[in-house]
């Protein structure tokens, strides 16, 4: 009898059946892999990708850790029982709040963390180890177009909309998402728009979704890398000068028209061609096909990490969203505007407390109306929950300077991170670095100690999709001896802490507390229970006590006060933290994603399947790059820059524009594309660029004279 749950990655979180193995009849680490198969869902109505699959594989790998790791003054990890792993990190936590004061004590969260440990583990930081230090890494991935949704809607929710919604949509424009490669799946709500010729794609790479544009079913723009502000501002202004814009939905239903107006009058489409290479042609289609479809069949826009991961991110995001208001279609019957999540729970994980500026429900963390809740769900006065912490980049950029002891749940920095190279010397200037992971992962390795914790078919919890929709985690299988849930490590250490307050090493009890807690806000779960999920109710957030939840938001109002969205004016910004692109012999590198692979390859570079099918990263170089270098399809090259140097092979192709290189950022040591990305980020979101670096490139796999030879580290 299978087990109906969800896959452990990416946010579409396709459904799927998990059964043990035949054989043993219980799946575990001495058993073979549990079959998968997929289930009804309107995420992906039975279907999975690659990934998806072959998730099972790992349940029982070898590579597991199965007890806590200690390393030792030479540097091997070895085993150590959990009540002496959890006695010596709360005697380093005390040891270093003494020492140094409770800030000097950090968290790094994750998004794929379920909701009820994302939840414990931002009460854990501020209550139990008593520091204000904790953020996630969805900071890389969400944060940008969370900011943008809150400052036009007052509310972030990625999707405002069911998927199903996307089937009959007359235009779909796509705007920095490979959606054939992230999440297979979701291309089947794309065929409304494909065989109505209304699939637009954004991107400066020829990507698989970019080729379901061909033969009639839509249009490929395919700008300069870091031009996507100004594509829309040029959008924006046709829309307004070809008077295509919804005038009573900008009258009824928003505010700050005249200043957007205003703010789009210079950027005539010439000028847009001139700065990003896109055609005028192209760019008045598109704002036809936009307006057609909002006023017959529907009309949607969507992000992805492509247009948001700049350090312009946030108004890149928002001149997106001006463009979707000036058409009047988020809260339309039959449009809208969202944005694509990446992580398996970049939802849930983004609403419930991880977030250094955020207490549960998406509170604020300086409202003192939202501490009082909060205290009072906790039990504690409000003076005993810290104020607001450090974003990512600046909490990463502390470490071994005034954080000394930092936990990490559930990411592996050391990959994933911009400017890896300055993270690893971080981590490695620490007092005590404590990984909860499933894998010795590059991140692991650095740790002074490693606590094995569960996988997703081995405890239960909830997430939250991309559209907001609450979903049940299911354990299907049993777990490795020697392994912990994190709930439980966190109970376990806040009572040898003596922390205030309660924390459940059972998910319902922990969930039953994040519904009290997120009460009355703008994430209520309040009306939500595992006994609901459990039947199959779908319940898209906010659902107070007594809702059926909301699938579709701003229908009637936006979230702000007074109900109207906001048009914010916005224009690119000379900006001394960008990389100075195409100039001299440099060449501009996107980094992405691809099918066989979800974020830092932790996972997915340990299951044969999809490792034997991409072992290694590939560099793509469009063929008058290759030539002029004297680069060869296959051959090895060296990409440098300033913060470090890859090395890895390339592959010459047309998908790539001439001035811009490709390289996915699965891969570890010197494949690491991260050596490469700065740490610049948004000023509003914290975003770092990871989409626009400015690198040399070299045939062969030395390094080029006086690009970053001395920044080379070993990951
Ligand atoms: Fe899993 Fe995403 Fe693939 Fe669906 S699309 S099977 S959720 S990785």
């Amino acid at each position: 009898m299978g087990t109906a749950t969800h896959c452990p990655y990416c946010a579409l979180q396709c459904a799927m059946t998990v059964t043990p193995a035949a054989a043993t009849g219980v799946a575990g680490p001495a058993a073979d892999p549990p079959a998968i198969a997929g289930r009804d869902f309107p995420t992906n109505r039975g279907g999975l990708c690659r990934k998806g699959w072959t998730s099972a594989t790992l349940l029982g790998h070898p590579g597991r850790i199965t007890n806590p790791l200690l390393r030792g003054a030479d540097g091997v990890h070895r085993p150590i029982g959990w009540d002496e792993a959890l006695d010596l990190i709360a005697a380093q936590v005390r040891a270093t709040r003494e020492d140094h004061g409770p800030d000097a004590v950090g968290v790094f969260g994750g998004g794929g963390l379920t909701n009820e440990k994302a939840y414990q583990l931002g009460k854990f930081a501020r209550l139990a180890l008593g520091t204000s230090r904790i953020d996630y890494n969805g900071r890389f991935c969400m944060s940008s177009a969370a900011a943008a949704g809150n400052r036009a809607f007052g509310l972030d929710r990625g999707l405002p909309f069911p998927v199903e919604d996307l089937d009959g949509a007359h235009t779909v424009l796509l705007l920095g998402s490979n959606v054939a490669e992230t999440m297979p799946p979701f291309v089947q709500h794309l065929a409304g728009a494909r065989a109505a010729g209304g699939l637009i794609v954004v991107d400066p790479r020829r990507t698989t979704t970019a080729d379901f544009t061909a033969d009639g079913a839509g249009l490929h723009l395919q700008p300069a890398p870091a031009t996507d502000l100004p594509l829309l501002l040029g959008l924006c202004h046709i829309v307004i000068h070809e008077g295509l814009a919804n005038t009573d939905f900008i009258h009824g239903r928003t505010t700050g028209f005249k200043a957007v107006a205003r703010s789009v009058a210079s950027w005539w489409p010439e000028r847009v061609q001139a700065v990003t290479g896109v055609p005028v042609h192209l760019l008045r289609e598109t704002a036809r096909l936009l307006a057609h479809g909002a006023r017959h069949g529907g009309s949607y826009i969507l992000t992805g990490r492509g247009v948001e991961q700049h350090v312009d991110g946030t108004d890149t995001a928002t001149a997106t969203i001006n463009l979707a208001l000036l058409l009047g279609l988020p809260g339309s019957a039959n449009s809208g505007y969202g944005t694509l999540t990446g992580q398996g729970n970049g939802q849930g994980g983004r609403e419930h407390g991880q977030k250094a500026d955020q207490l549960p429900g998406y509170r604020k963390i300086t409202d003192p109306a939202a501490r009082a809740h909060v205290a009072a769900v906790w039990g504690v006065d409000p003076a005993d929950i810290p104020g607001p912490g450090l974003p990512a980049v600046e909490l990463l950029a502390e470490l071994g300077r005034s954080v000394h002891t930092f936990f990490i749940h559930g990411a592996n920095v050391a990959v994933s991170a911009p400017n890896a190279g300055e993270v690893l010397a971080g981590l490695r200037r620490l007092d005590f670095l404590v990984v909860c992971d499933f894998f010795m992962t590059e991140t692991a390795q650095e740790a002074d100690l490693v606590l094995p914790v569960l996988q997703w078919a081995e405890e239960e919890g909830t997430v939250t999709n991309l559209e907001g929709r609450v979903l049940r985690r299911r354990a299907a299988v049993t777990p490795p001896e020697g392994a912990r849930s994190e709930l439980w490590i966190m109970a376990e250490l806040a009572r040898r802490l003596d922390a205030p307050s309660t924390f459940s090493a059972d998910p319902e009890t922990v969930f039953t507390e994040l519904r009290a807690a997120s009460a009355g806000g703008l994430a209520d779960y309040s009306g939500i229970d595992y006994a609901l999920l459990d039947v199959g109710a779908a319940l898209h957030w906010p659902c107070p006590a007594g809702s059926t939840g909301t699938p579709r938001l701003f229908r009637d109002a936006f979230a702000h006060p007074g109900g109207l969205a906001v048009l914010v004016p916005v224009s690119p910004a000379a900006s001394n933290a960008r990389d100075t692109l195409f100039t001299g012999p440099t060449l501009a590198l996107v980094t992405g994603r691809l099918l066989e692979h979800y974020q830092s390859g932790a996972q997915t570079r340990r299951v044969p399947e999809l490792a034997g099918a991409v072992p290694r990263a590939e560099l793509l170089i469009h063929p008058l790059a290759a030539a002029s270098r004297g680069i060869d399809d296959g051959g090895p090259v060296t990409i440098a820059n300033g913060r470090g140097t890859v090395r890895c092979t390339a592959r010459v192709s047309t998908a790539v524009r001439p001035d811009t290189l490709f390289l996915p950022f699965h891969f570890a040591r010197e494949e690491c594309a991260n050596l490469l990305t700065s740490d610049s980020v948004d000023p509003v979101s914290g975003m770092p660029e990871f989409k626009a670096s400015s690198v040399t490139v070299t045939a062969g796999t030395g390094i080029p004279a006086g690009a970053g030879a001395a920044h080379l580290v070993s990951l």
